[in-house]
């Protein structure tokens, strides 16, 4: 009969483990300590034993008993405890939370931030959603001009787009701001536009600098300091004259091929250069937009696009691959 009650104790602790709900500890109640219980049946063969065997049983099968209770009244105390924290198990194992990264594109673009920040440049932003004014017209692309047709834009109706480049900013700045000027304009812009090279939403930093004196030579310096920093110290650059409304005269800029280092290769079209922004001195016709006089200051700009650089700078083919929330390529940035 001893051995009876400790097995029978084992298995009510073991049944113990498993209760969850108040339900649960009620039936474990009446399959132990009820009229019908285990522990009542065992003790109904009581009368069974020797009167010597009988005080020593009985207080073991008293300890026993009070021991299931005690039990029992904690199980539901802690049952009770948890469901008044709303519903929610505490004592259940967290889920662990995977840390975030910054995207890539965030980064590369806080990079050329600081450079240009060292240089003395600072921070401007603009509206993304437009007016055509400050989209085109300030920067000397009035209506019907085949420019505007270089752009694909998206309107929401007669006068109001999504901005196709951060250049409005240029203008935003020069109205509200007085002279010197010497910003960049990082943010998104918008093209109707899509393959393996362009994305409807894509990011630009701008840049702008306007003072007595500033010529050519400075915007040069100034982007040979950035390749420099961005791509590498020994990185060559050409500058091919060019064409944009709102700059003259202007340059495309072309960076050495950093793949093959000038030899020939697929990413460069075997030309040994890679093309990475549009530049050129501000046009005078865009100074009478905002008061300015061109016979008094000069000033350059220039624009690159973000997806362009961290493709470069990372050998990525295929710019949605920025967009797809793959965390395989994702992961490799972070
Ligand atoms: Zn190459």
């Amino acid at each position: 009969m001893e051995k009876q009650l400790e097995e029978l104790q084992r298995t009510f602790l073991e049944d113990l483990e498993s209760i969850r709900d108040p339900e649960q500890v009620e039936q474990a109640r009446i399959a132990y300590l009820g009229r019908k219980g285990r522990l009542t049946t065992i003790l109904r063969q009581m009368g069974s034993l020797s009167p010597e065997e009988r005080p020593r049983i009985g207080a073991l099968a008293n300890s026993i008993k009070a021991k299931m209770e005690q039990a029992l009244a904690e199980v539901s105390a802690r049952i009770a405890s948890r469901q008044s924290v709303q519903g929610i198990d505490v004592t259940l194992p967290g889920r662990v939370l995977r840390r975030g990264s910054v995207h890539v594109i965030n980064q590369v673009m806080a990079e050329i931030e600081d450079i240009f920040r060292d240089l003395g440049f600072q921070v401007a932003s603009g509206p993304e959603v437009e007016d055509d004014y400050h989209n085109f017209e300030a920067l000397n692309i009035p209506e019907n001009h085949p420019a505007r047709d270089m752009q694909d834009t998206f309107y929401f109706g007669p006068g109001v787009l999504l901005r196709t480049h951060t250049s409005p900013v240029q203008i935003r700045v020069m109205e509200s701001q007085g002279l010197p000027v010497r910003i960049i304009a990082p943010g998104k812009v918008y093209r109707c536009d899509f393959d393996i090279t362009h994305s409807p939403m894509f990011h630009q930093v701008e840049g702008l600098w306007v003072e007595e004196g500033i010529t050519f030579a400075h915007l040069k310096g100034v982007l040979y300091e950035f390749a420099h920093r961005c791509f590498g110290p020994e990185v060559p650059l050409r500058f091919r004259s060019s064409f944009f409304p709102f700059t003259e005269p202007s340059a495309e800029v072309d960076m050495g091929c950093i793949i093959c280092r000038g030899a020939g290769c697929r990413v460069c079209g075997n030309t040994g250069w890679l093309e990475i922004l549009g530049c050129g001195m501000v046009d005078p016709e865009v100074y009478r937009f905002v008061g300015i006089d061109p016979h008094v200051v000069t000033g350059f700009a220039f624009g690159m696009g973000v997806e362009r650089i961290a493709m470069i700078k990372y050998g990525i083919d295929d710019i949605r691959l920025f967009y797809d929330g793959d965390l395989r390529f994702l992961l490799q940035f972070a």
